[in-house]
């Protein structure tokens, strides 16, 4: 049989019930479990003629030699959030896998291009904080420094934990090797939102990832007695920052796809018998346009000053991290869309509001594009996240046919 789709759902399942729990997925990056889920993967690479290593940043590679060096790569990541679902990740990197077992089939073991399944390191994040972890090593966009001091929770640091899995930090630049014949880069993902579902559709041509402003809003007012303070002589910082909660969702509304959100509040001395002195907000604005993200955060500064006078407060801005949106390859794109509507008979365009491995890729001048599948009520990062079999059957086989006429356009193009 050259494509097998239920043996990705097969594969998947059998990974479920190696790395989870009651919680749900624990294939936390750097953990036992993660590495336990990364054996497994191993072990299924039995009889293929492949060769496999792990970089310096801890990516996990699978090569299949073709005809071209020209490499066609296409990646996931095996690592889970805590308490995660079964298909964020692993979807992409079983779905990739199944896909070079048809090359291999098709080809009697020699591809017109070279064909390289990636399982990035630490795609979530979520014990360090700090997401894309090997793919940004792998597109050169890593800091050492701001990386090596990161703790989890019970103060292990980040560099300590990759060394216990044979990992030196000091030596994430040379993942950057990598990138040497990669051609264009392929992942499939989970959609993790509701979009797909809503308009009843299994699949989804992905037009990039959305930019992000992430800042730090703090509002400045007057401690006082809740009780001796009237109304009129408030300084009042909570205020400010609630007029400000409603208003972004405002300045979002204005356009189809953005989103922005106001997180966490914090208020200072926080306390039932105080007005509040001080009230510290986040905000999180995305959007795909670069434009539209500029004109948000505008809109959004200015509508902090207003309040702030409003309020008798003022306010001041720190940024927390920001991204550049990062738009996929147009000729990608098409054959992307190309592909689902052979296989689900129509298609549709997309942003990615979550950042994925992509985004890095993409950032490191390799043309590259993204395919969503829907998710069944748009949940992810819980044990509840879900698509129908169906429908991961129609993605691996959409993944399979751009693969193909990737593969086709690289020759092509070289
Ligand atoms: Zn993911």
């Amino acid at each position: 049989m050259p494509l097998n789709p239920q043996r990705t759902i097969d594969e998947l399942k059998e990974l479920r019930a190696l790395t989870s729990d009651e919680q749900g997925a624990q294939r936390v990056a750097w953990t036992d479990t993660w590495l336990k889920a990364r054996e497994w993967f191993a072990s299924k690479l039995t009889g293929l003629p492949v060769e496999h290593h792990y970089d310096a940043a801890g990516n996990n590679w699978v090569t299949l030699p073709g005809a071209s060096d020209k490499s066609l790569l296409i990646g996931g990541h095996l690592d889970s959030v805590p308490n995660g679902g079964w298909l964020d990740g692993s979807l992409n990197v079983l779905a990739a896998l199944e896909v070079l077992r048809r090359f291999n089939e098709e080809f009697r073991g020699k591809p017109p291009v070279t064909i390289r399944v990636v399982d990035w390191a630490d795609e979530e994040g979520a014990r360090f904080g700090r997401s894309l972890l090997g793919s940004s090593a792998f597109a050169g966009t890593h800091s050492i420094a701001a990386d090596r001091v990161r703790t989890d929770r019970d103060g292990i640091k980040l560099e300590d934990a990759l060394r216990r899995c044979g990992v030196d930090i000091d030596r994430f630049p040379e993942a950057a090797a990598e990138r040497k014949n990669a051609a264009a880069y392929l992942e499939l993902h989970i959609e993790q939102g509701p979009v797909l579902e809503r308009l009843n559709l299994p699949l989804g041509a992905v037009l990039g990832t959305k930019g992000v402003e992430r800042h730090l809003i703090t509002f400045h007012g007057q401690e006082a007695h809740s009780g001796s303070t009237p109304m009129q002589d408030r300084r009042d910082a909570l205020a400010a920052a609630a007029k400000l909660a409603l208003e972004i969702r405002n300045i979002a509304r204005k356009h189809p796809d953005a989103v922005c959100t106001m997180g966490s509040v914090k208020t200072f001395p926080g306390i039932v018998t105080a007005v509040v002195g001080r009230c510290e907000a986040t905000l999180d604005q995305r959007d795909l346009d670069p434009q539209v993200l500029a004109q948000m955060f505008r809109e959004a500064q200015e509508a902090s000053r207003r309040f702030a006078e409003e309020e008798k407060c003022t306010v001041e801005w720190s940024r927390i991290w920001n991204i550049e949106p990062i738009a996929f390859h147009p000729m990608l794109l098409d054959l992307c869309e190309q592909s689902i509507r052979e296989v689900s008979g129509t298609s549709h365009r997309m942003p990615s509001g979550p950042l994925h491995d992509a985004a890095e890729v993409s950032r490191a001048g390799i043309p590259t594009v993204m395919l969503f599948v829907q998710s069944l009520r748009g949940i992810s990062h819980n044990k509840i996240e879900d698509t129908r079999e169906d429908h991961l059957a129609l993605c691996v086989q959409a993944l399979d046919r751009l693969a193909s006429k990737t593969a086709a356009w690289i020759l092509h193009n070289s």
